[in-house]
């Protein structure tokens, strides 16, 4: 099979990667098709399975852990697992597309490290932790509870910044919309 590239999009929660991310999946220059991740949580209001996600219980992920199935997987935040499966990546390769991936920083960076050649790794940073808060509530898709659980754990996922390709800073949604379309059109172009 002729492999595409990788285009890896992380950040803490709230950042704004997965408005960039279906920003560029809309650019047909880009060729880009989205991994759909397995995860253990259930669906917020508007997603859709099979699209947003494969929405699987945490019995069948066990078991896809057990068959060698995922590239990577994380217990992101407690008792909700998520994971790209090898599946994902060969189906989109084998339509001649490249591979775009909405994923936590630890995933990002172990998607990089095994296909190091193929991958652009991109860490979309917030203004601020406080922005980051705002942006959370705003959204309110989580409890008050979960809220925080993500805004510790951005902390942790901003220090590993520095590790990404390269860095873009979401102060500005258009601003950061036009820079990771330049970003990746390069990328793809080399
Ligand atoms: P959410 O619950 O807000 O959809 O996602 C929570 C976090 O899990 C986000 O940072 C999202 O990017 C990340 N995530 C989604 N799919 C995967 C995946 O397959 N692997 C990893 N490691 N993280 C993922």
């Amino acid at each position: 099979m002729k492999k595409g590239k990788l285009l890896v999009f992380s950040a803490p929660s709230g950042s704004g990667k997965t408005t960039i991310v279906k920003h560029l999946l809309e650019q047909p220059d880009l060729n880009l098709a989205f991994s759909v991740s397995a995860a253990t949580r259930s669906a917020r209001e508007g997603e859709v399975n099979g699209k947003d996600y494969h929405f699987i219980t945490l019995e069948e992920f066990k078991q896809h852990i057990k068959h060698d199935d995922f590239v990577e997987w994380e217990e992101v935040y407690r008792d909700n697992f998520y994971g790209t499966l090898k599946t994902e990546i060969e189906r989109i390769w084998a339509e001649g597309k490249n591979v775009i991936f909405d994923i936590d920083v630890a995933g990002g960076l172990r998607i990089k490290r095994k296909f190091p050649e193929e991958t652009l790794a991109v860490f979309v940073k917030p203004p601020s932790i406080d922005e980051l808060k705002i942006r959370l509530k705003k959204r309110s898709t989580e409890s008050e509870d979960k809220i925080n659980m993500r805004i510790a754990k951005a902390s942790v996922e901003l220090a590993t910044a520095p590790q990404f390709d390269t860095i873009i800073k979401n102060y500005d949604l258009d601003t950061a919309k036009v820079e990771a379309y330049e970003l990746v059109k390069q990328f793809l172009a080399d």
